[in-house]
């Protein structure tokens, strides 16, 4: 028999290179919203998306990922896409995670809406859909894309979008800022800050 208040976990799926502040209001956005228990940072280790550019070493965004959650109780990383060899396809995450949460508890994965928007192209995306429902964060003003929306109407009651103010932020400008010398502070958390002055990250 279903449970009437299941618990509910969120995933929030990225390549965090480098992880920002709207990273972290964005999961603490979905967490409230949707009443999650906590919520899962998953760092992919070679995103099937990008074999043609190059991200950071996993290592790198693993540990910067880690130094920005730290402070919330109800954040944590996990390597389960970091352990595993070869691309990190999201069905994979989520069978290895339902299985070990049990079917007692609901999966929300979480990420920016421009890669919700495309996960009718991922890897068996009709048993994904069967093991989660999709939270897509968008920035203010975001002009729903035709396929975000058709996702939308399609699987109404599985794929959810929020709003969240601080998306402004983006991982491409702060690499771009790196290069340019020009200041990172107030987008990211100041950890994350010195770990990539410290490494010499996106010079
Ligand atoms: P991306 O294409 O680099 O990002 C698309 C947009 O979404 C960017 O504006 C990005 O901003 C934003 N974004 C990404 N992750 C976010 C998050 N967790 N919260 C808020 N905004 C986010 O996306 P990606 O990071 O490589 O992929 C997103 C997730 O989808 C990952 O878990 C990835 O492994 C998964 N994915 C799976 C498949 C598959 O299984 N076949 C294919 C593609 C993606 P920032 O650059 O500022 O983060």
């Amino acid at each position: 028999m279903k449970e009437e208040n299941p618990r509910r976990v969120g995933i929030m799926g990225g390549t965090f290179d480098p992880i920002h502040y709207g990273h972290l209001v964005a999961a603490e956005a979905a967490r409230a919203a949707f009443g999650l228990s906590e919520v899962l940072f998953v760092p992919n280790r070679l995103p099937p998306h990008k074999k043609d550019y190059p991200v950071s070493d996993p290592k790198h965004r693993y540990l910067m990922t880690v130094l920005a959650t730290i402070t919330n109780p109800f954040f944590e990383v996990s390597r389960i896409e970091l352990d595993r060899e070869g691309y990190s396809y999201t069905i994979d995450t989520l069978r290895a995670l339902s299985a070990q949460f049990g079917p007692a508890v609901e999966l929300y994965f979480i990420s920016g809406a421009d890669a919700i928007a495309e996960i009718l192209t991922w890897k068996d995306v009709d048993e994904l859909l069967g093991l989660c429902y999709f939270i897509a964060v968008t920035r203010p003003g975001y002009k729903l894309s035709v396929k975000l929306g058709h996702l939308q109407q399609k699987y109404s009651h599985k794929v959810f979008t929020v709003e969240v103010p601080a998306l402004a932020i983006s991982s491409t400008d702060i690499r771009k800022r790196v290069m340019e010398g020009t200041p990172l502070k107030y987008l990211l958390p100041e950890a994350v800050e010195n770990y990539i002055i410290k490494n010499k990250l996106y010079r």
